[in-house]
């Protein structure tokens, strides 16, 4: 299956354990976000998609330092139905070119945190990332007019990592989404709050039902 989700991280990861605080409110917020994105089912876990791998993860620009570092779900967290900060890591330091994380948490990062970590570094209004996996936004990608990445970049590669890099590049203004052609049913949107990205993606849902209801 082209563009399938492993949920295997491929990167080389260089992770400690560890505790890190980003405060209640923040919290809060990236709870909601990632609730909301449960009741759209474009993250969660579905024994009948993706061969029983959990799929979908969200980020948050880390408030204090180091510089583009960013708080990222779990590897495999997607099924849980509430998180705690240590269902998630914090991704301290990221090198595209040599496929590589450096992180701390109670748990390892999301596999797709390098298809993240672009949006980051290259725009720095972005405050959140949200991957999800939806069907109809990702097969109506060119009717809503959104940037792709190609089909031969497939999940969590470094030839998608650098096709999001690329995107980052091109997409203009601080709130996007991308669709990737290689990686079934992969959208991402980012924006300058995670309510803003969750609104944009909420959008984009409703204007791919529209069209496919014809
Ligand atoms: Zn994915």
């Amino acid at each position: 299956m082209a563009g399938m989700s492993t949920g295997i991280i491929q990167f080389s990861c260089h992770h400690r354990e560890g505790g890190f605080d980003c405060g209640p409110e923040l919290w809060d917020r990236f709870l909601r976000a990632r609730q909301c994105c449960r009741e759209w089912g474009i993250v969660g876990y579905d024994p009948a998609r993706y061969m029983g791998y959990a799929f979908g993860n969200l980020s948050l620009r880390w408030p204090c330092g180091p510089e583009n570092a960013f708080l990222i779900t779990g590897s495999g967290t997607s099924g849980l139905a509430t998180l705690t900060p240590n269902d998630c890591a914090l991704c301290e330091r990221c090198d595209l070119e040599h496929h590589a994380l450096w992180s701390v948490g109670f748990t390892k990062p999301s596999s797709e945190s390098l298809s993240h970590a672009p949006f980051y570094r290259r725009k720095p209004r972005v405050q959140a990332v949200i991957h999800g996996h939806c069907g109809v936004v990702w097969r109506h990608a060119r009717d809503l007019d959104l940037p792709c990445t190609p089909a031969s970049a497939t999940c969590g590669t470094p030839e998608l990592s650098h096709a999001l890099d690329l995107s980052a590049q091109e997409i203009p203004g601080d709130s996007g989404m991308v669709a990737m052609l290689g990686h079934e049913d992969g959208i991402l949107t980012f924006g300058p709050s995670i309510e803003d990205a969750l609104q944009l993606t909420g959008e984009m849902i409703a204007r791919a039902e529209r069209l496919d209801r014809g």
